[in-house]
């Protein structure tokens, strides 16, 4: 008989992904506050600078690493902003975030072996885990402390086959920003253990009450720390797919030969994009980022004046992970709430069991839409 692998079999459609179908369709006035990524276009000078490009041919394939001076941007961009110190050829352009930690995952974790992460998280590391043929571990923080990084409950869960661990700061979905010094203890426990760190900062340019570091830049940069980045979030560019990943030659060289099999290099044209991005003018992503510092703001002011609703500070990232005090399990509460109310939330079940009960309201939307969207959430949970 001819059956698909376990490895792909193992994997599990995102409870995201099936609120979003079912929203899709639904009819009428539906608001949906589900969805990842922000709502604002490309900038315009972004999308010249990449249509130039490819008039002027680039249309090509570039080396597996990337172009040089989109290496250069990106190392340049992640010193200025985040502290965050690589050469060039330290550094790979991947096909967004998801590339890079897919990448780094196939790198670090062997068959069996353990990736660690912080729960509630982001649903993909269990997928990349299960696609290394390894274990995806959740561990567990404490929704009393708005599941900050809690160092000790990480480094007491890491053994002799735990191979890698996740730290993604600001958090999807919970929208932490962890704190500095519980990162460098999960860093230095990692460097004890053998254990290699993939920071994911995806979000980190959207940092919101204090100044945005790397964790590599956090803990010296040291060798284990594998940094990944993207223009996904930071510069609204999803959908060029363009992100990064650096860390030591020694790890890069490695997945550079198994890069050339997989996705051989990140689009060109959208490699010119990010070069436009990272080193043109910065205003447009300022205005941006000043919008959902504002959002953030007004959730956070709704949320409290809800009865039954709480949720932890969002301090980076564009979501709230809002705390209802209803009956019964986060996947039911969503689907009611899109049935009766017609507003469109990610269950917490779908980032882990630290997540159960929970639900995941994205800021990247208008004004309007939020303060509709929250009226509907108030309205469900009074009614529930
Ligand atoms: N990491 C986290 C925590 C995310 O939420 C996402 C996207 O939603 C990614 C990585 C990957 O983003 P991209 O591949 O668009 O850069």
């Amino acid at each position: 008989m001819h059956e698909p692998t376990d490895r792909v079999r193992r994997a599990e459609r995102s409870q995201i992904r099936v609120m979003y179908d079912l929203a899709a369709r639904t009819e009428g006035d539906i608001v949906r506050l589900e969805v990842g990524e922000p709502d604002f276009d490309t900038p315009a000078h972004v999308v010249e600078a990449a249509a130039t490009a490819a008039r002027e041919g680039a249309t090509h394939y570039t080396s597996n690493a990337g172009l040089p001076e989109c290496r250069r941007a990106i190392c340049d961009a992640m010193a200025t902003d985040y502290g965050v110190e690589h050469d060039p050829e330290e550094v790979v352009v991947t096909v967004g975030g998801m590339e890079a930690l897919h990448l780094a995952t196939l790198a670090t974790v062997g068959p069996d072996e353990e990736l660690l992460y912080p729960g509630p998280a982001w649903p993909n590391y269990v997928t990349q885990a299960f696609l290394a043929d390894g274990e995806p571990v959740e561990v567990s923080m404490a929704p009393e402390t708005g599941f900050d990084l809690d160092a000790d409950r990480l480094i007491d869960r890491m053994g002799p086959t735990t191979a890698a661990v996740v730290l993604t700061t600001p958090s999807n979905p919970t929208g932490r920003v962890y704190d500095p010094e519980a990162i460098r203890a999960v860093v230095e426990a990692a460097a004890d253990h053998g254990v290699y760190v993939i920071a994911d900062e995806v979000y980190a340019g959207l940092t919101y009450d204090r100044e945005p570091r790397g964790v590599a830049a956090l803990c010296g940069h040291p060798d284990h720390v594998l940094t990944v980045g993207s223009c996904s979030k930071t510069y609204a560019m999803t959908g060029w797919r363009l992100g990064w990943l650096a860390g030591n030659r020694d790890v890069v060289d490695e997945i550079l030969k198994i890069r050339e099999s997989t996705t051989a290099c990140a689009s060109s044209v959208s490699q010119h994009a990010a070069i436009a991005a990272l080193t043109g003018p910065q205003e447009p992503f300022e205005e941006m980022y000043e919008a959902f510092r504002r959002r953030r703001d007004y959730v956070v002011d709704r949320i409290e004046a809800i009865d039954g609703l709480s949720a932890p500070r969002p301090e980076g990232a564009f979501y709230a992970f809002l705390d209802p005090e209803v009956e019964g399990d986060s996947l039911t509460f969503a689907k009611y709430l899109l049935e009766e109310h017609r507003v469109v939330l990610a269950p917490g079940s779908g980032f882990g069991t630290a997540g159960e009960g929970r639900l995941r309201l994205s800021f990247a939307n208008s004004m309007d839409r939020l303060e509709a969207g929250l009226d509907r959430i108030e309205a469900g949970t009074a009614s529930y």
